[in-house]
């Protein structure tokens, strides 16, 4: 099972992917995730990414097209994969689908999680506040004004690829506004679809 999970920050994508890990046995691939294990390790591409990711823009395609295609290779995503924040433009979407062709792959489901964007700055107040109660370390760029422009770089950059998966045929939107076992719920329906196939 290949998806991506699409959706802006603050849309529930990393509490979707983690149950899905849990439920399909297959690895989540956060390219946010990825990019600040290389910040904190501080090889080569963490110090390249590193003030931009702080500024809520977007690190270069050919950096995490790299980084995607490599980690797919990894044994642990050889049943598949969940990506949750990559692709993030339309360019990498293209590029995913002949990165994955390389390898004779190709996605099964691409699942939008549709928000009311009023909701995102309280959900991502929510995981500040959550993330400090269990004594976790709070995102560089979870502050309300970084929050805003990776919005806007979500508006401007990522919302265009729903268009571009409606195109491809790809796109399933479910209620992203609804409680969280509901979200689930609605995802595993799209995924046995899927799976049935
Ligand atoms: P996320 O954890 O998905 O919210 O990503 C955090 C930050 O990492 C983003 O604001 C970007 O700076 C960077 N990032 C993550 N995924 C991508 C991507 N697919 N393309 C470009 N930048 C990304």
């Amino acid at each position: 099972m290949r998806l991506i999970l699409l959706g802006p920050p603050g849309a529930g994508k990393g509490t979707q992917a983690q149950r899905l890990v849990e439920r399909y046995g297959i690895p989540q691939l956060s390219t946010g995730d990825m990019l600040r294990a290389a910040v904190a390790a501080g090889t080569e591409v963490g110090k390249r990414a590193k003030a931009v990711m702080d500024a809520g823009q977007l690190v270069s395609d050919e950096i995490v097209n790299q980084i995607v295609s490599d980690r797919v290779d990894a044994r642990d995503a050889a049943r598949g994969f969940i990506l949750d924040g990559f692709p993030r433009t339309v360019p990498q979407a293209e590029a995913l689908r002949d990165i994955l062709a390389g390898k004779g792959q190709k996605l099964d489901a691409v699942i939008e999680l549709k928000v009311d964007e009023s909701a995102l700055l309280e959900r991502m107040k929510k995981r500040v506040a959550d993330t400090v109660a269990a004594g976790g370390k709070v995102r560089a760029d979870d502050n309300p004004e970084s929050f805003k422009l990776r919005l806007d770089e979500y508006r401007a950059k990522t919302a265009p690829l729903s268009a571009y998966y409606a195109g491809t045929g790809e796109l399933k939107t479910v209620d992203g506004m609804a409680d969280i076992d509901a979200v689930t719920a609605q995802i595993a329906g799209i995924l046995s679809m899927a799976a049935a196939k």
